[in-house]
């Protein structure tokens, strides 16, 4: 081994066990793991034996976080994936085909919204919009082909708050999993399966990256829903048991669409996850007080906070969040034209979309993350003109309330 390049690629080789145990999670930023011998790689890909191969389908690092947020969430299992969206198209095309359809709220984030009603329709699945307030709705838009029931805990921009123990008892009376996407309030606040939901998911850009370091995804299987059911995973429950879906995603439908998380990025969120109670504590302390001095500004006509006692999800929301709301408040101003002239005037809140950073965020939804929608598409969503969302952060309150203060001065 005397060639200069030779040795500049092997080394002197990594070796395993050393005695210094490092407190943070190395990162294996390699793509792929070599083994001892022919037999144990072939038993590895045959998954006779649980070990990595390959970083598309699992890595160390990934393994970490995955591994921490299933001990926090409570769930059987946890696949992570490149991002939110990567999450929610991946879940979908394992759980529905052609011809089948989804029973999702009406109020959605805009591109989930999009995902099912443009870039999944023409394939073939329908998607049946109904008020998740009314359990009735559900179970009534639920058919033979209805493969997943999909709401938000916390919708975004509107905010509305469902009773998630009881759509829950809709979708189990008809064996249809039931899907949250618990991005807003994580479950630090939200113990999804304590309300009887099946896979939880979220977008662990927001609250989980640890202040807007890393875009990525989470699937929670949380081993409540017999997969046998289920007119896709009914092999893999064969094969799996309740491990079906978690089993198809990481050996198939996942490791075929190729959204795996990056080893860097699952690093950034496993470091996001150490402080994250303590991050959602303070802006939803923070959060609860800007809406209140919200409310009293003339300029307001409307503040929107599940916080707030007279928000109509607010007993739904103690109940389900332990008296913690989350840092997503919206406030309503005259027309566009006000929003804009006020997101222009504030100097310490960003102008920026993204949820859950360090750094408080002012956004208009209509103009932005809801932009392709169509007037008529934006009132049946409940988007309006003259709203205005902000994601609280860390900041001072005070600091906060004196930024908006002054943007809301000059009409
Ligand atoms: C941001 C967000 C997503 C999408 O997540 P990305 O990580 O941006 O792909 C999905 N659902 C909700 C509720 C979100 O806020």
């Amino acid at each position: 081994m005397n060639d200069f390049t030779t040795r500049a690629v092997h080394g002197a080789g990594l070796v395993p066990g050393e005695s210094s145990v490092p407190l943070r999670p190395p990162v294996y930023e390699t793509v792929a793991f070599a083994f001892d011998s022919a037999q144990s790689i072939a038993d590895a890909f045959a998954g006779r034996r649980p070990q990595h191969s390959y970083s598309r389908i699992s890595n160390p690092t990934v393994a970490e976080l995955e591994r921490r947020v299933q001990e926090l969430s409570g769930g059987l299992g946890v696949l992570a994936l490149s991002s939110g969206m990567a999450a929610i198209s991946t879940l979908i095309l394992t759980l529905a085909e052609s011809g089948a359809n989804l029973v999702a709220s009406r109020f959605l984030f805009g591109n989930t919204v999009s995902l099912f009603t443009r870039t999944l329709a023409p394939w073939g699945l329908e998607t049946r919009l109904v008020d998740m307030t009314r359990p009735e709705q559900v179970a009534a838009a639920i058919d033979g082909n209805t493969r997943a029931v999909f709401l938000e805990s916390i919708s975004n921009p509107q905010l509305e708050v469902a009773d998630l123990a009881a759509i829950a008892a809709v979708s189990r009376a008809a064996r249809v999993p039931l899907i949250l996407d618990n991005t807003a309030p994580t479950f630090y606040l939200c113990p999804a399966r304590n309300f009887g939901v099946d896979i939880e998911l979220l977008s662990s850009t927001k609250y989980l990256s640890g202040g807007g370091t890393s875009v990525g995804g989470l699937i929670i299987d949380h081993g409540l829903f017999d997969w046998a059911t289920s007119p896709r995973l009914a092999k893999g429950a064969a094969a799996y048991g309740p491990f079906a879906l978690l089993a198809t995603l990481r050996r198939e439908v996942n490791r075929n669409l190729g959204a795996c998380l990056a080893p860097q990025a699952a690093a950034a969120q496993i470091l996001g996850l150490e402080t994250l109670a303590l991050r959602i504590e303070r802006s939803s302390a923070t959060a609860l007080a800007l809406a209140e001095f919200l409310q009293a500004q003339p300029q307001v006509q409307a503040t929107g906070y599940p916080g707030l006692s007279e928000h109509p999800g607010h007993a739904l929301a103690d109940k389900q969040f332990g008296g913690r709301y989350g840092g997503i408040l919206t406030f309503d101003l005259e027309s566009q034209a006000a929003c804009f002239a006020c997101i222009d005037r504030l100097r310490l809140i960003k102008r920026a979309t993204n949820i859950n950073d360090n750094k408080s965020l002012a956004i208009h939804p209509a103009s932005t993350i809801f932009g392709e929608f169509s007037p008529e598409e934006q009132a049946v969503m409940e988007i309006r003109p003259g709203t205005i969302r902000i994601s609280v952060g860390l900041e001072a309150p005070e600091d906060l309330m004196a930024d908006l203060k002054q943007a809301l001065v000059n009409p």
